[in-house]
């Protein structure tokens, strides 16, 4: 007498599944090449967790937090007081030896300390060109003197 009600109970998911309901049983989704998506393993918005709209938000927001984590880490750099106003080639000099330190304790990268090795140089090369040019228009200056006289 108890049969009937247990088997009943068994065979009801099969039976909504084989019907159909509000909830589509696959993915209404389209994959990248314009295929239907087709995915059995439907969420109750009716698409795959790929093609699921709302999802779509988390994985967006999910993105935004790491890159401002990111962010946040690339930021903490140096102190601007550990470093002298950048105005000789000593004051470089300087430069390379703070961030050398900071490197070795973890308070730079070393990507942030490529960067800013990159920039010192372009730095010293342009102070260079300046001094030898300083230079060199101090001789022309000169030799035109030389040759007015
Ligand atoms: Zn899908």
């Amino acid at each position: 007498m108890q049969d009937p009600p247990i088997r009943a109970a068994e065979q009801a998911p099969e039976h909504t599944e084989n019907e159909g309901s509000a909830v589509p049983r696959r993915c209404g989704g389209t994959n990248g090449d314009g295929s239907p998506c087709n995915s059995p393993f439907v969420l109750p918005s009716g698409f795959c967790i790929s093609h699921d709209p709302d999802k779509e938000h988390e994985r967006k927001a999910a993105q935004q937090r790491g890159g401002m984590r990111t962010a946040s880490r690339k930021r903490k750099g140096l102190n601007p007081a550990d470093l002298p106003p950048l105005e000789t080639l000593e004051d470089a000099q300087k430069w390379s030896a703070v961030i050398a330190k900071a490197v070795a304790t973890g308070e730079l990268s070393s990507g942030q300390a490529r960067a800013v090795q990159i920039a010192l140089t372009t730095w010293m090369r342009a102070h260079d060109m300046i001094k030898l040019r300083t230079r060199l228009e101090r001789m022309e200056k000169l030799l035109q003197q030389k040759r007015g006289r």
